[in-house]
């Protein structure tokens, strides 16, 4: 990806880039519904990126082109307008960095990516925190990491119109390769949390996108504030499995439910830490499998497609648990699988995925990787 950035730089510019930058995408591997309710999520960055090579400009402008999508992009820092293609997501970083008093200069470049878009492997996020860390070293000011990450979720909430809570950024900019991530979405502190190197993260894609994940997702958000303000909390972060159990009797059908999803989602996230912690993947996968099926009764947030993709995969050999990813009704499956099974296991759950359903389920093995970060050119 490196040289083809720098190639596709000379390409269009003529020179060497001065900078080039990774940026990956992620995926969650527990801890779903948890972010709004203060609670935990434990996301890892994959080794699929979207890759900046740029240079300096003279004037207060942005010139960038996609190699993924045909129209380039070009807007001046000094008259911010709201672009309706991939641009607003760069457009939006510099107005928030703006907002929050950072000097923004200019700079051209070309985006290339492998991250796969709108799969819920948030290219969205990269490219926010990619064109934050491209500000940062054309600016020569610091990038302070959870800054940036909010940078990139003002981006996301006020400039493009997308409700999304702060994970995607947090973890594009603290991936550290090899580990996990644990963020505590209540004060954002962080544990890195190593994964054994014998096993593999394999997330299968549905093909399944469902029209009214917006909907869902809001009425999930209602249900769960519903509970809290039963419990006198102002999170379900704060409610315990015992509360839950002493006093959940009264509480309408959908929000207990939906209740204990998010107190035994935000449980297993810690127990999966310390699983993880002791190289207990077993336990993980366990977990894993656990969380699915709250996801399907107590959230109820899958559908047929993603509940038979999460079958599948659980009962193959090597595969120590699966479930959905994101925020449901459509999308990915991860998988923690065992490294030598990895062939078969995808193979088998795609065959069997395509016979039933007649969809394509695409397979991405990935291993946790850094966050963003300036690449050297002698690397
Ligand atoms: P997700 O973040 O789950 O991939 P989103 O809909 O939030 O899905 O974000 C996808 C959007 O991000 C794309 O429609 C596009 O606007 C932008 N984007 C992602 N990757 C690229 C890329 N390589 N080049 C240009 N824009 C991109
Ligand atoms: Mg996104």
């Amino acid at each position: 990806m490196k040289a083809q950035a720098i190639q596709a730089f000379e390409a269009r510019f003529g020179t060497t880039p001065e900078y080039i930058i990774r940026s990956p995408g992620r995926v969650n591997l527990i801890g779903e519904h948890t972010d709004y309710n203060d609670g935990f999520v434990l996301p890892m960055a994959i080794d699929r990126a979207i890759w900046l090579a740029i240079q300096k400009r003279e004037d207060q402008n942005v010139v960038l082109h996609s190699l993924v999508f045909p129209d380039d992009l070009a807007f001046s820092l000094q008259d911010l307008q709201y672009n309706k293609g991939w641009g607003k997501y760069v457009s939006g970083v510099a107005w928030a960095l703006q907002q929050e008093g950072y000097p923004t200069f200019g700079w051209e470049g070309v985006l290339l990516s492998d991250i796969p878009i709108g799969a819920g492997l948030s290219s969205s996020a990269a490219l926010e925190m990619a064109a934050a860390k491209a500000f940062s070293i054309i600016g020569d000011w610091t990038f302070d990491r959870l800054k940036m990450a909010k940078i990139g979720q003002r981006t996301e909430n006020e400039w493009v119109g997308a409700n999304t809570g702060i994970m995607d950024q947090t973890i594009a900019v603290s991936g550290q390769a090899g580990h996990a991530l644990l963020i505590d979405c209540r004060d954002l502190s962080t544990q890195q949390v190593r994964l054994p190197d014998h096993v593999s993260v394999v997330i299968l894609d549905s093909s399944t996108r469902h029209s009214h994940t917006d909907s869902g997702y809001n009425v999930r958000r209602e249900e769960c504030e519903t509970a809290a303000r039963f419990f006198g909390a102002s999170h379900l972060r704060d409610v315990t499995l015992k509360d839950f159990v002493l006093r959940s009797a009264d509480l309408g059908d959908a929000p207990r439910r939906r209740a204990r999803h998010v107190i035994t989602e935000n449980e297993r996230v810690l127990l999966a830490v310390s699983a993880l912690s002791e190289g207990n993947v077993i336990e993980m996968g366990k977990l894993m499998n656990e969380s699915h099926a709250s996801m399907r009764d107590d959230f109820e947030i899958t559908i047929e497609e993603i509940d038979l993709l999460a079958d599948l995969a659980q009962s193959e050999t090597g595969c120590l648990g699966a479930r959905l990813t994101g925020g449901g009704f459509g999308g990915c499956v991860v998988a923690l699988v065992e490294n030598q099974s990895v062939e078969q296991f995808t193979k088998n759950v795609q065959f069997t995925y395509a016979q039933r359903t007649g969809l394509e389920a695409k397979g991405y093995v990935c291993q946790p990787a850094n966050g963003v970060e300036v690449i050297p050119f002698n690397l």
